[in-house]
């Protein structure tokens, strides 16, 4: 999509700190780190959010998850820890709305969410 900064990321056009790629994914380090490792894991096609997986891309999730996990080993936070989330949609507080699972660790990240 000619307007998304992350299709931009992929095709080059914006810089970026790539840490994988292949086909179908791309990791870049995220550029306002809120750990020492953080990296965002993001689907070559644009998709804009969860909500727009077809279940025939499910394969696509598993993918995601499984770069992530090996940029945690190659980042030296595997044993250590860290955490993959996705935010969804304006509650779930999504900013770029192309699909993005964030790898985050390198920290003791505490407990998972904030009680309301
Ligand atoms: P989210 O709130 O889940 O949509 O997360 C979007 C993330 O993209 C944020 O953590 C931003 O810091 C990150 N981000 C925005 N622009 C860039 C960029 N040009 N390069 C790398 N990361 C970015
Ligand atoms: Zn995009």
């Amino acid at each position: 999509m000619s307007d998304c900064i992350f299709c931009k990321i992929i095709e080059g056009e914006i810089p970026s700190e790539k840490v994988y790629e292949d086909e179908e994914i791309v990791a870049f380090k995220d550029i306002d780190p809120r750990a020492p490792v953080h990296v965002l894991v993001v689907p070559v096609e644009h998709i804009p959010t969860l909500n727009d997986i077809e279940p025939a891309k499910d394969a696509l999730l598993g993918r995601m998850v499984l770069v992530a996990t090996r940029i945690a080993r190659e980042k030296g936070v595997a044993e250590s820890g860290y955490r993959i989330l996705m935010n969804c949609n304006k509650d779930g507080g999504q900013e770029v709305f192309h699909l993005h699972l964030h790898m985050i660790g390198g920290r003791n990240l505490g407990s998972m969410v904030r009680r309301a």
